[in-house]
């Protein structure tokens, strides 16, 4: 049997050894991924983003035993790890709190590491998710640090988008990054035991306001104190109301359309990345362009556009 073989009938090694093989960047990916794509777009994501220490980690978990007694049992979660050092210690916590949910036979959790230095989102998150959604995922959980790009990504691969803030960043709310106002479909206000977390809720709202004239959503603010398991109910209670909203009549096609959209613009753009890279930067290439630059025969400008100029002559 093959591993594909293996993958669709549910076997749960297989489905490892797929995501395996979608982050080490394997051989014939481009065979497997269609096959995926045309099994995958019956999964709800749901994208968790925020600072470092803001209660990711534990909201998911608590989201995700809730979903579970609550009879969603194929659940899929993501845990992105950024590999850059602010985490530190970050992933072994995870683990040992979702022990209990690990030995679930429904649950499945991955941990990916984004071996870039940029934190956030691993390049092949989405592919990873698609890989779930093919194997029979109803929901899958992505979590991940935001930051720099990764707000967009996050949203790009997710339906819903829950950005979790704490009262200690209430004295910068007004500074918040835009990338996370952009995205939030849901915000959550964590460690509402804290003093200052009342403030924020009503901070919040009213800065989100004229976003939620534009839109539409109601665009909720909601307090959890996610290690006690307060507020989950209420969360999971607007992932729902959200989910209604983007697949009502009037906004599902719109919604399905702006996922192609991102799924296009992804795949182009690593394609693109990896044929130009494969063809034209080798290490000695490289080395002969930065010596063509050192030099001043060259510069960075006039050597991509020659890369580019190959490649439209380049007969397929
Ligand atoms: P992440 O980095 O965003 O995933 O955050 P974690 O889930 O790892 O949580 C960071 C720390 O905050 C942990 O020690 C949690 O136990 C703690 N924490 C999570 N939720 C709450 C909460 O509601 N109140 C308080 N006081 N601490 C919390």
């Amino acid at each position: 049997m093959s591993i594909l073989d293996a993958f669709f009938a549910g076997s749960r090694l297989a489905l490892s050894k797929v995501i395996s093989h979608i982050e080490n960047n394997g051989a014939d990916l481009s065979r497997l991924l269609p096959v995926l794509y045309a099994h995958a777009g019956k999964a709800y994501k749901i994208g968790f983003t925020g600072p470092p220490g803001a209660g990711k980690s534990t909201l998911v978990d608590k989201l995700a035993a809730l979903y579970v007694q609550g009879g969603k049992k194929k659940l899929g979660i993501i845990a992105v790890d950024p590999s850059s050092p602010f985490t530190g210690g970050a992933l072994l916590g995870d683990r040992v709190r979702m022990q209990n949910l690990a030995t679930d036979e429904n649950v499945f959790i991955r941990s990916m590491a984004t071996r870039g230095s940029t934190g956030g989102l691993a390049v092949s998150t989405s592919e990873v998710a698609m890989a779930m959604d093919a194997f029979g995922m109803e929901t899958i959980l992505i979590e991940t640090v935001g930051v720099g790009q990764v707000e967009l990504d996050i949203a790009d691969a997710c339906d819903t988008t829950v950005v979790t803030l704490v009262p200690e960043s209430g004295d910068s709310i007004q500074a918040l990054k835009a990338g996370l106002m952009e995205v939030a479909d849901i915000f959550v206000v964590n460690k509402a035991d804290r003093p200052g977390a009342a403030k924020m809720v009503s901070e919040l709202n009213i800065i989100i306001d004229l976003k939620r004239q534009n839109t539409g959503w109601e665009l909720p603010v909601v307090a959890t104190e996610a290690v006690n398991g307060k507020g989950v109910d209420e969360l999971a209670a607007k992932i729902a109301a959200h989910r209604a909203y983007i697949s009502s009549d009037s906004r599902a096609d719109q919604h399905r359309q702006r996922k192609i959209r991102a799924t296009l613009a992804h795949v182009l753009d690593k394609e693109m990345k990896s044929l130009i890279r494969k063809r034209f930067l080798n290490e000695e290439a490289i080395l002969d362009y930065i010596k063509r630059i050192q030099d001043g025969s060259s510069n960075p400008y006039e050597i991509a556009n020659n890369i580019l100029s190959s490649l439209k002559q380049d007969k397929p």
